[in-house]
């Protein structure tokens, strides 16, 4: 499982290659912005967010399962990365941000993957 805010993750990786492919530049992981987005288009005033499924509790994802084991560890530590997540969400969009969140499952499936970055930057 992967730690969060690692850096160059898989996902991570197949979404900087679809961006750039669609010849849009991009920032990566700006420290100064609130949950420290994967990409970011300063111009464009974009973001987007690769959120691991588990880490980041993806609903009705079959990756986001809670471990069986110690969960009373896992419980709070879950729904304080929901509640981190939920609060950068709104402090960037309060600031004007447009912010995309893709989710690791779904970056397997490259054609779905472009229709959604096509769209977003529009
Ligand atoms: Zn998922």
């Amino acid at each position: 499982m992967r730690r969060i805010g690692s850096k160059d993750t898989e996902p991570e990786i197949a979404v900087r290659r679809l961006v750039w492919s669609l010849g849009v530049r991009y920032r990566l992981h700006r420290h100064d912005l609130p949950g420290r987005p994967d990409l970011v288009f300063s111009s464009s005033k974009r973001i987007i967010f690769v959120h691991g499924c588990f880490w980041h509790c993806h609903r009705r994802c079959r990756r986001a399962h809670v471990p069986r084991t110690n969960q009373t560890y896992w419980i709070p530590k879950l729904q304080r990365n929901l509640q981190r997540d939920r609060a950068n969400l709104r402090r960037l969009r309060v600031k004007g941000w447009n912010v995309l969140v893709i989710w690791e499952c779904e970056t397997t499936d490259q054609v779905v993957l472009q229709s959604k970055l096509k769209t977003f930057f529009k």
